[in-house]
């Protein structure tokens, strides 16, 4: 499911000890965090609320990252999240998540499971049970009582609602109260909120020492997901092929709309499939003649950029490449050491292998070329 977000990152961050939303926790800033989790999950378009003057730190926070806008936030929170709103491009009924990007371990379970609430409801809740024992003081030294914690759960954000549903409940609220969050503003105008599962790791940072326990959690928070890639292309007359980005002789060519890299291609669908963005024929489509007779590191890189661009990295790809003729094994390093600059890897993380068909089937007739590619990417969980 599509949606939109909204998140705040405008908070002075008194109580964590300075301007929290741009520190670093395990090597990116906090507010990158909960960006990258929104793209992944399938967003739209983000609006980062931030400190008005801050431009120049989300930039750097987030640099690489596609799919987001910054603008600059009111006083309160309410002023902040109606910026926020006010900012984006999505249609009336459109889901918008509201989210804290002081709460940077989000994951697209949390996510999805909104999505899937709030199509139903006025708005959706992450929110967990409260397994401590819950005790009330009404004064300082005063006497201690236990209350029952039945029915008691903690809100999380992000928060999902109807565009329209939350602006109409934000123009509704009276101006001289604070709404705690965004749900309770829903409520106040009648709607009907459901609560999903919240996460235990989606910890809000408020005082200095939450960022150690987080950090200690972030680890968790990536996911290694593979893709397969398989391509063949047929030989013709000519004077050499085009493989893994290297021209190679021979008494034939590969024919095809580009210049047939079936290696490179059979790479670019694998770091596709691993995001699950189609295949080449979308992205670049054989009818199109823009691609014609065109270098296909085009398209690797641009598979590659559509991983980063949404906080992924690529780790490590494995190619096989099978026909009779040419010979790989004179150009195999070369191939490695092309591939490692397109793709950005160390040499180590870049395999390139071949093998004939023993004489059988189109590639053992010298008939055309394959190639077959697996690929390990890592993203946000
Ligand atoms: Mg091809």
């Amino acid at each position: 499911m599509r949606f939109s977000a909204v998140i705040v990152a405008g908070g002075s961050g008194r109580r964590a000890g300075g301007a929290k939303q741009w520190r670093s926790l395990a090597g990116k800033a906090v507010a990158r965090w909960s960006v990258e989790a929104c793209l992944w999950a399938g967003a739209d378009d983000i609006i980062l609320v931030i400190p008005a003057g801050d431009e120049r730190l989300a930039e750097m926070a987030l640099a690489g990252l596609s799919g987001w806008r910054a603008v600059a936030g009111g006083s309160e929170r309410r002023d902040s999240v109606l910026q926020g709103l006010a900012a984006l491009k999505c249609d009336p009924d459109a889901i918008v998540l509201i989210h804290d990007a002081a709460r940077p371990l989000l994951s697209s379970r949390v996510i999805s499971e909104l999505l899937v609430a709030s199509s139903e409801a006025d708005g959706a809740v992450p929110a967990l049970p409260i397994a401590d024992t819950l005790k009330r003081i009404d004064s300082p030294g005063g006497d201690v009582a236990t209350i029952s914690r039945a029915g008691l759960w903690r809100a999380q954000t992000p928060q999902a609602f109807r565009r329209r549903v939350i602006e109409a409940a934000y123009a509704a609220w009276p101006a001289d109260e604070v709404p705690t969050d965004e749900a309770s503003v829903v409520e106040r105008a009648g709607g009907h909120i459901v609560l999903t599962p919240g996460d235990p790791k989606l910890l809000k940072l408020t005082y200095p020492e939450d960022f150690e326990m987080v950090e200690a959690l972030a680890g968790g928070a990536r996911l290694t997901r593979t893709g397969l890639g398989f391509d063949a292309h047929r030989f013709g007359p000519g004077d050499g092929v085009w493989l893994c980005g290297l021209h190679i002789p021979h008494d034939q060519k590969l024919i095809g709309h580009s210049d047939a890299d079936a290696g490179l291609h059979a790479l670019t669908d694998a770091i596709l499939g691993a995001i699950a963005e189609g295949d080449i024929g979308d992205h670049f489509p054989p009818s199109d003649p823009r691609w014609k007779g065109v270098d296909s590191a085009v398209f690797l890189k641009h598979a590659v950029q559509l991983v980063t661009s949404r906080g992924g990295r690529l780790l490590n790809v494995d190619l096989t490449l099978i026909c009779e003729q040419p010979k790989i094994k004179p150009h195999r390093e070369a191939m490695r050491e092309r591939l490692a600059v397109l793709l950005g890897l160390p040499l180590g993380a870049v395999s390139v292998k071949a093998t004939t068909t023993e004489a059988m089937g189109f590639t053992g007739r010298g008939e055309g070329l394959a190639a077959q590619a697996i690929v390990s990417v890592e993203t946000p969980a």
